[in-house]
């Protein structure tokens, strides 16, 4: 007997399920297709007993203070500020591109004319997106504008996405803005921390509740079935609600399209030094097929002879193959989402949160954010 059922284990689906489980007292049952919670989040110690991030590096950012106190409740912090470095012209200068990679990539003379014109133009400690910057008619900041462009922005952005960043929607490159300031940190938020013992001992607090019980490594189909718009939990009609977390399109059949994603092929590796880089993050936008190599000894500072590195590299997401990251924007792709997302209100105790069910490109604090949000207007 369960009120509830919450598809996928990710951050969204714990937020809700804790919520309900603790607030409303009610029965939920988690349906997670992995043999493990966490979603994208999961985090384990690996052979060289080094916490890393088994989808890609996840930090931690936000300005929100409820979604802060919210987590709190179930982890203690670590205070992290993540910092990147971009192997440009043969040096590993620090992104977003700030007065400092100026200096750095510049004759001195040359850097401070540049310098001097952004803060003429913009005020100091301001960010601008780089598709912004490229529209300044001023004749420095357009040769500004082109060099961090090229040099930055057009190669990284077709690896990760096999496009050119006007071909995208501008939030995507605005995520790492050019910064009119001297800040190195790859993110400005008023909080930037991680769970002092990894996100899946975080979200193992939040779904130890007696009111909820967790289905590991089942698909949704293989319990539930989906008729006349009406849910069947292992044949019985299911009145409750279902919170769904998983791709929209899969869960419809890819009835209307199949909802493009990106995918990522994560490749780890050992390697036998203390340290492998300087920094946590460093970007090739220009070199490589990989697009980043993280080392995650610097995010969570571990004593280790050896190291563990991180390489990503980006690929078209294939059914059955590999696994969605990304969702892509587009007028075409969020025509389509829409689509569903009209064939969704149609079920009357369907609810739809997280990434891959809202096709959109939250971070995890949008996440914890939306999903309490969606507790207290849908559910509550
Ligand atoms: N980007 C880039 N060069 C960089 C870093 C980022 O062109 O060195 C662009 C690229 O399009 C990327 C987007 O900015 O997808 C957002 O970068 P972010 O680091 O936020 O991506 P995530 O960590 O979410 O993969």
């Amino acid at each position: 007997m369960v009120d509830y059922i919450i598809v996928g284990a990710g951050l969204a689906a714990s937020v809700m399920a804790e919520r309900i489980a603790t607030k409303l007292d009610k029965k939920v049952l988690i349906i997670e297709k992995r043999n493990h919670i966490g979603g994208n989040c999961y985090d384990f110690k690996d052979d060289n007993n080094i916490l890393i991030h088994k989808y890609g590096p996840h930090l931690f950012h936000t300005n929100d203070k409820e979604v802060v106190d919210y987590l709190s409740s179930f982890t203690s912090w670590d205070i992290y500020n993540h910092e990147v470095l971009a192997y440009i012209d043969g040096k590993k200068v620090p992104i977003p591109f700030n007065f400092n990679t100026l200096y750095e990539l510049f004759p001195s003379l040359k850097a401070k004319i540049l310098e001097e014109k952004l803060l003429k133009n913009y005020e100091f400690n301001s960010k601008m997106p780089i598709l912004e910057l490229k529209k300044s008619t001023d004749e420095d900041l357009s040769f500004l504008a082109d060099f961090i462009y090229e040099k930055i922005f057009v190669n990284y952005t077709a690896k990760q996405w096999g496009m050119k960043p006007e071909e995208m929607d501008s939030a995507v490159t605005a995520r790492v803005p050019v910064f009119i300031g001297r800040d190195n940190r790859y993110f400005n938020d008023k909080y930037q921390m991680l769970p002092s013992h990894g996100y899946t001992k975080m979200i193992e607090k939040m779904l130890e509740h007696k009111n909820i019980k967790l289905m590991l490594s089942t698909d949704f189909k293989e319990v539930c079935r989906v008729e006349d718009k009406t849910f069947y939990l292992f044949d019985k009609k299911f009145e409750g609600r279902v919170i769904y977390t998983g791709q929209i399109d899969e869960l419809f059949d890819y009835k209307f399209a199949q909802l493009p994603y990106r995918s990522v092929d994560m490749k780890f590796e050992s390697v036998d030094k203390e340290f492998y880089q300087e920094k946590a993050t460093v970007n090739y936008p220009n070199d490589y097929e990989f697009t980043r190599i993280t080392e995650f000894k610097h995010i969570h500072p571990t004593k280790a002879s050896k190291t563990t590195i991180l390489k990503e590299y980006p690929q078209e997401y294939k059914i059955g193959e590999n696994t969605p990251y990304y969702p892509i924007f587009t007028e075409k792709n969020q025509q389509n989402y829409n689509k569903y997302l009209e064939y969704a209100k149609e079920f009357k105790n369907l609810v739809l949160v997280g990434r891959l069910a809202e096709y959109k490109y939250y971070d995890m604090d949008d996440i914890v954010k939306r999903a309490l949000e969606v507790f207290k207007e849908e559910i509550r």
